[in-house]
């Protein structure tokens, strides 16, 4: 059986990941944290298991957004990549920076709390206040 596998990478190309096995999940995050941290309405993420997340080229630069958590972006371009924390169990990555984004499909909204009233929901997703 093929693994599935992922590249991905910053706006200027200086930062270059790689996903391999299967996708953890796929959600859009509407919190406070997420909107200021990429300047938009919210952020689609995918994850894998830890170990199935390289960086391939260059370093990501860290900042911590909250305790214990690391919100990974290109030094040099801005761009936001990667989401991980100690209480996560999964690395996630901005889908929008996947090579392909079609490829991760989204199954739910969470913090909906924070949502802004101007995004438009896909009812069809599962959706909850916070995280589940
Ligand atoms: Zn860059
Ligand atoms: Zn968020």
């Amino acid at each position: 059986m093929a693994i599935d596998v992922h590249d991905g990478g910053c706006m200027c190309g200086a930062v270059r990941y790689r996903l391999t096995g299967a996708f953890t999940y796929s959600a859009h995050c509407h919190c406070r944290s997420c909107q200021r941290a990429v300047g938009a309405g919210f952020v689609t993420y995918s994850a894998v298991a830890p170990e199935n997340f390289a960086v391939t080229k260059g370093k990501l630069a860290i900042y911590r957004s909250s305790p214990g958590v690391e919100r990974g972006f290109c030094g040099k371009c801005g761009t936001s990549l990667t989401y991980a924390g100690e209480d996560w169990t999964d690395t996630a990555v901005m889908t929008a920076t996947l090579d392909d984004p079609a490829a991760a499909v989204p199954t739910t909204n969470v913090y909906l709390d924070h949502k802004q009233p101007w995004v438009v929901l896909d009812e069809a997703l599962k959706a909850f206040p916070k995280f589940p």
